[in-house]
């Protein structure tokens, strides 16, 4: 079997491009010869992966989790990578974890197997393009390589997958110093992911930084010390069959009604709660994307039609919980949220999305913001919200708890999860699960029902009790 490599094309450009004259082929091929070719590189570090989008407050630095070991190996021909890293800690997600990529195929390998992870294959396969090494490739095959020349650096940019603009920074020793596009993400629109490189030295033959430093919405994302680089080391990842046919399943959504005028909107990961008021409605909790946010909308428009979302409320604004928002500012409703959210929340509802276009992005709506700091009330007389601003948990700083008095039904989100009916209670009661429970007596909210934001749904407050081991 034949096949086209996919580098072939560029090459020619690169070559032709070896004149007087700086163009954005002659200073790849200089960075080329500078930092060595590799067909493959594998390499190791100390340091640390930060958790994105769960800041502990919104606005401050992705909570650092420090990796006991790291190693990165990737395959330029195939278009392959493998990460395999241990935190030093345990994590949401597992203490080890091992991902791959091969071209537009991504998957984690644990203790089961392999696991398909279509969502995430595209941002794998851009990572292989931020790379030292892989930059200067994938801008040599892109053969529309521009380069702007700037005090004594050259930027260089190309577009990778058809829709990601790469700028790739190379100081006057032909070193790539640094690398940066911007990715899609629900909350904050168009968001910068910038990798720097410095501390360059020769590992068997090839330049490599001993320091990398990535960051994602402004914040660190990787910070890692380099310890050992094998050029060339040998990488075969051939796409699991299990893993080739999966594709991203489409969003479900059900509902379950809980009192006159309230339901849990579940079938997902992340459930919400429909609140119907005379003269409209309130959601609590818009998670994950616009995807969701449409669904749980379809669901609310089938529940109660011809009433306006004017509310949607939040839990708290840890980016798997806040990711749907910009769908319903599309749609009018005001973001009833903890006060310390209300600035992060006003530039990211109004951000731009431009590489993947959203309702919020194609006709933009201003949004509008309602911060609570102590108790807000929301009602018409006969349906009632109230919402608690809390001091939050070790998992987040700021908390809200929705609490419906009349059904004496409580929201909240990852505090407590209910799970199988039978489950015997854990050993020792989770803290922040004990937090919630103290948090309810010290504000005299005399729950009867949890409506929780992920679980197997709406669960009497006996089993919070049993599950915290309290009578
Ligand atoms: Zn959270």
């Amino acid at each position: 079997m034949t096949r086209t490599h996919w580098l072939a094309p560029a090459l020619v450009v690169a070559v032709a491009g070896c004149s007087a004259t700086r163009d954005a082929a002659s200073v790849l091929q200089d960075a080329q010869e500078a930092m060595g070719t590799v067909s493959s590189i594998q390499y190791s570090g100390t340091g640390m992966n930060a958790f994105f989008g769960q800041a502990l407050t919104a606005g401050e630095e992705w909570p650092r989790r420090e990796l006991s070991s790291y190693t990165r190996t990737v395959n330029y021909d195939q278009r392959s990578a493998r990460d395999e890293l241990s935190f030093a800690q345990p994590t949401f997600g597992g203490q080890q974890q091992n991902t791959q990529v091969n071209g537009d195929k991504a998957w984690n390998v644990g203790p089961n197997g392999p696991a398909a992870q279509p969502a995430t294959a595209e941002e794998r396969q851009l990572h292989i393009w931020l790379t030292p090494h892989g930059f200067l490739k994938g801008a040599a095959a892109a053969g529309n390589a521009t380069l702007t020349e700037a005090e004594g650096t050259s930027v260089i940019s190309f577009t990778a997958l058809g829709k990601y603009t790469v700028d790739g920074t190379i100081d006057a020793q032909n070193h790539v110093t640094s690398v940066e596009t911007k990715i899609a993400n629900p909350v904050l629109g168009d968001t910068g992911l910038v990798a720097s490189y410095s501390d360059y030295r020769d590992f068997s033959g090839v330049q490599f930084p001993g320091k990398i430093l990535i960051t994602q919405g402004g914040f660190p994302l990787w910070d890692l010390t380099i310890t050992s680089v094998t050029p060339n080391a040998p990488l075969d990842l051939p796409v699991p069959e299990a893993v080739a046919s999966a594709t991203i399943p489409a969003v479900q959504t059900a509902s379950t009604k809980l009192a006159d005028g309230v339901w849990h909107i579940t079938g997902g990961s992340h459930h919400s709660v429909l609140v119907e008021f005379a003269e409209y409605v309130a959601v609590v909790e818009a998670p994950l994307d616009e995807a969701r946010s449409r669904a749980v909308l379809g669901e609310v428009k089938k529940l109660v039609p011809n009433k306006p979302v004017r509310y949607v409320l939040t839990t708290h604004h840890h980016f798997d919980h806040s990711g749907g928002l910009r769908t319903y500012v599309a749609e009018g409703a005001t973001v009833v949220t903890h006060q310390s959210n209300v600035p992060y929340f006003e530039k990211s509802l109004a951000a731009p999305a431009t590489i993947s276009p959203d309702a919020q992005s194609t006709s933009p709506k201003t949004p509008t913001l309602q911060g609570v700091s102590g108790k807000d009330i929301i009602t018409d007389g006969k349906q009632t919200i109230e919402v608690y601003a809390t001091a939050g948990d070790t998992h987040t700083n700021e908390y809200t708890l929705i609490y419906l008095p009349r059904p004496r039904i409580l929201v909240e989100g990852d505090a407590y999860s209910p799970g199988p009916p039978d489950a015997p209670p854990p050993a020792t009661p989770p803290p922040n699960a004990v937090a919630l429970y103290d948090e309810l007596q010290r504000l005299k909210l005399n729950v009867a029902t949890i409506a929780p934001i992920h679980g197997r749904g709406a669960v009497p407050i006996a089993e919070l009790r049993k599950f915290i081991g309290r009578k």
